[in-house]
């Protein structure tokens, strides 16, 4: 990994760009604005210090490199302290039960300063968008997302491909590209859940978000996520191979600690662990996935993630590791296809987050008379029960795509629509987008809601949503941080 020496707050706290370690020393041209010059970044190394380098550490310093060097920098869309107000149609504002019709939304910078009846003043000079025959909803938050992933098709290689052929600068700009595609579909929020090899990287591309280089949805990082030895992917080589993995591995407590504190040191918003790793199905037709870490292992991260004052996501199917999970005190099960009576008992007593992630477990079925096919079916199928289990125990559930293990080109709100179609109400299923998932984020009240003093992010889709969910896959307006950012509403 690429070594990093820095002084100050975790790199999560700072404000880019004037704290930003990737921009310095950089001043606008005299000739164009919103052109800056920078030192050659290149004269950093000399020609001797270069030559010494080994390939490997030319390919890790090419990443921020490609941030830093960009001479052109993205007009970074700032909004105006004069006030915006936008009039709303229908109104679900992500916490209430019901919706509101004809509101006025009246934004100052990059905060909703006060709704009103339709039929309050508007300020002379106030910019109006008109979405009266619109449903007006909060800019919405994907609590599972992997934008260093690619979808990757089996059948070209998949997973493995990503990692052994994919350069990190061209995972770089197809991360660039997810980013965009989370906020063109309404995503003004996502909580990324391991970058698969590419170290660091949400840590660096969040940074180019937040100084306008690129658009992007507000990005928690979880940065290189942890399993144990035998625990992640790539595998299957030859065992004289050191192949490289698509996450941290440690064996022990002391090792568990210890990346946790190098994650949250680099920036980590969010611990990702992986509790179960293969899964398949024993001759009873049960569906076994094999656990990872030990219950003091994930102990050792969670009290160190805490004392951070983050919080830990477990990745966890089923059985052994699902339990360790939830006796470890992690903070959200991921995925949970197969949770007991007595999990979702103490997932309740212990408030533990649920995201369920249905769609990925929908695609790409092996034939069903094949060990695979038989273990697709039987993922799905528990599933089902379990998401049916957690609404009924009104377990705190969080909306989740899992993008990234679909490719970034599928539609993120079909998750909709398998949430409602197994029975969860449409509101809920829109408010586990946003006030729920902005409780869980810890920005309860500033994101996921309509209300006085929350960011200025909001969407606009053209049919009811209530009646008809799937209307959350056509938004046709964004506005992000104040911004619009999308709108095919008022042309
Ligand atoms: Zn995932």
């Amino acid at each position: 990994m690429w070594t990093l020496s820095v002084e100050g707050p975790p790199l999560s706290q700072r404000k880019p760009p004037s704290h930003s370690r990737k921009t310095p020393r950089c001043s606008p041209s005299s000739f164009l604005p919103n052109v800056l010059q920078c030192p050659s970044s290149s004269g950093k190394l000399s020609r001797d210090t270069r030559g010494k380098f080994k390939k490997k550490h030319i390919v890790l310093v090419i990443f921020p490199l490609l941030l830093l060097t960009n001479p052109i920098r993205a007009q970074t869309p700032t909004p105006s302290r004069e006030i915006t107000v936008i009039r709303a149609g229908t109104l679900i504002d992500g916490s209430n039960a019901s919706p509101r019709k004809n509101q006025l939304i009246f934004v100052r910078g990059n905060r909703i300063e006060k709704l009103t009846e339709a039929s309050a003043q508007i300020p002379t000079g106030a910019t109006v968008i008109d979405l009266s025959s619109a449903t007006v909803l909060p800019g919405l938050i994907d609590s599972h997302t992997h934008i260093f992933l690619w979808g990757e098709d089996p059948a070209k290689g998949g997973y493995d491909e990503n990692i052994l052929k994919a350069g990190i600068a061209l995972r770089a700009a197809r991360a660039t590209f997810a980013c965009r595609r989370a906020l063109e579909q309404g995503f003004t929020t996502i909580r990324d859940l391991e970058t698969e090899g590419a170290g660091y990287g949400d840590i660096e591309i969040k940074q180019a978000i937040e100084e306008g280089t690129i658009p992007g949805p507000r990005i928690f990082g979880a940065t290189r996520a942890i399993s144990t030895t035998g625990g992640y992917n790539l595998e299957g080589y030859a065992p004289e191979l050191e192949m490289p993995k698509g996450a941290q591995l440690v064996d022990g407590p002391v090792e568990a600690r210890k990346a946790a504190r190098q994650q949250l040191e680099h920036g980590a918003d969010w611990i990702k662990v992986y509790m179960t790793h293969r899964s398949w199905v024993d001759k009873q037709g049960n569906l076994v996935s094999q656990p990872t870490l030990t219950v003091e292992e994930l102990k050792a991260i969670v009290d160190e993630a805490h004392g951070w004052q983050k919080k830990v996501a477990c990745h966890a199917y089923n059985g052994i590791g699902l339990q360790r999970a939830l006796d470890g005190g992690c903070d959200s099960i991921e995925h949970g296809l197969e949770i007991t009576d007595a999990q979702i008992a103490q997932m309740a007593k212990q408030g533990t987050w649920y995201c369920p992630t249905i769609s990925p477990y929908y695609g790409d079925w092996a034939p069903a008379d094949t060990p695979g096919g038989k273990r697709d079916r039987a993922r799905a199928a528990t599933h089902e029960v379990s998401f049916k289990k957690a609404l009924n125990a009104h377990l705190k559930i969080v909306f989740g795509t899992d993008i990234g293990g679909m490719p970034w080109t599928d539609s993120m709100a079909q998750e909709f629509k398998r949430m409602v179609g197994l029975g969860m109400a449409p509101m809920d299923a829109i408010q586990s987008a946003t006030s729920r998932a902005a409780e869980m984020l810890d920005m309860k009240g500033e994101i996921g809601v309509i209300a006085p003093g929350a960011y200025a992010e909001l969407i606009a889709v053209a049919g009811d949503s209530l009646k008809d969910v799937g209307e959350l896959e056509h938004v046709r307006f964004v506005m992000q941080n104040g911004v619009v950012f999308k709108n095919e509403m008022t042309k």
